[in-house]
């Protein structure tokens, strides 16, 4: 059976460019800085959001948290969102490998962090508190729904906390669907930034890896972290061809599948007992179900799986469907059907 998997845009496979470029890299050792590959795509990475340099990791979860292991010195403050991925999907990584403590601030409906929040937030300099170094910043942001920040809002906020002797650290895991969704450079959003981590393994379909960049400086301090976390990888240029791939050829068609989510959010619109949490952004659409609805979430994704169609509840009467590579109008428009034969 052909499935129409839209729980996640991780499901996607590499193009056949990719494996061709996988199968053809040239390789060499990567903790020695030998790989030509890898030091490719890092820079390529670097320049695609303008910073000086890129360092490849294994997952966007070990970019975060290299980069806040660079950052941040044990007891001192992360202040990150109380819906961020950070805080929520990253198995308490910076508190349990780098004694980070974590100061949540609740997300406005758009992603984006209140200055005034933040102010709020920031420690004074007093012995009973711990240390505030860092302001972390998603986007797009998964569970506010596949939101994107502006590039005004992002420089307003690494203006605001660089006059307070703070970093902005950027968990753009989809960095370019947030980039394509505003028809801008990524560079554009990330270059104020002080670091930032983009996923290749999501909807630019590469199989493996994520890329952390920042000043040189950083850069070489979170290779050192790497390390410590058993990410320093070897011949690792067989998966940075394929990142590769992603930066040259998959940016661009990330909005075919900003079109399809809209279109799938307008189908599920229109049948009852559908709320969505709003008109999605990016490749993201989240909804709730009626109460009136009897089916359980469970159950609605075993009938979808009999008719084809993965799906992946987040809640209870809530879902996220997520539109990719692999999701073509026919996938939609089957989905819409199977949701209006199931619960009309
Ligand atoms: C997927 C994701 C990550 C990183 O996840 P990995 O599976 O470790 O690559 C980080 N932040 C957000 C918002 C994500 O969606």
């Amino acid at each position: 059976m052909e499935w129409i998997d839209l729980r996640s845009d991780t499901v996607t496979h590499p193009t056949p460019e990719m494996r061709a470029a996988m199968a053809a890299a040239p390789v060499g050792d990567d903790v020695f800085g030998e790989d030509p590959t890898v030091n490719r795509l890092q820079e390529l990475a670097a320049e695609k959001v303008g910073m000086e340099a890129g360092l490849f990791v294994p997952s966007g979860t070990m970019g975060n948290l290299a980069a806040l292991l660079t950052h941040c010195g044990r007891g001192e403050e992360a202040i990150v969102g109380a819906q961020s991925h950070i805080l929520l999907y990253e198995a308490g990584g910076m508190s349990a490998l780098g004694g980070i403590h974590s100061r949540q601030v609740r997300e406005q409906p758009d992603g984006s962090l209140a200055l005034q929040d933040l102010e709020a937030a920031i420690r004074p300099d007093d012995v009973h508190e711990p240390v505030t170094r860092l302001i972390a910043i998603e986007s797009t942001h998964n569970r506010c729904g596949g939101v994107f920040q502006s590039p005004a809002y992002l420089r307003v906020l690494a203006d605001f906390a660089h006059a307070r002797g703070l970093v902005v650290h950027m968990d753009g895991a989809r960095l370019f669907n947030a980039a394509v969704a505003q028809g801008v450079e990524a560079r554009t959003l990330t270059a104020p930034l002080d670091s930032v981590t983009f996923c290749l393994s999501k909807g630019l379909c590469a199989p493996v890896g994520s890329v952390l960049c920042g000043s040189r400086e950083f850069i070489a301090r979170a290779r050192r972290i790497r390390k410590q976390l058993g990410g320093g990888m070897r011949q690792a240029g067989v998966l940075a061809a394929a990142g590769i791939v992603a930066l040259e050829q998959m940016i661009d068609r990330l909005a075919e599948d900003h079109i399809r989510a809209r279109k799938l959010a307008e189908g599920l619109a229109g049948l009852p007992f559908v709320r969505l949490q709003g008109m999605p952004q990016t490749n993201m659409v989240y909804f709730d179900l009626d109460e009136s609805v009897t089916l359980t979430v469970e159950q609605i994704e075993a009938r979808m799986q009999e008719r084809g169609i993965l799906i992946h509840a987040d809640g209870r009467r809530r879902f996220r469907l997520v539109t990719h590579y692999w999701i073509d109008d026919t996938s939609i428009e089957r989905t819409v059907e199977a949701f209006r034969a199931l619960l009309l």
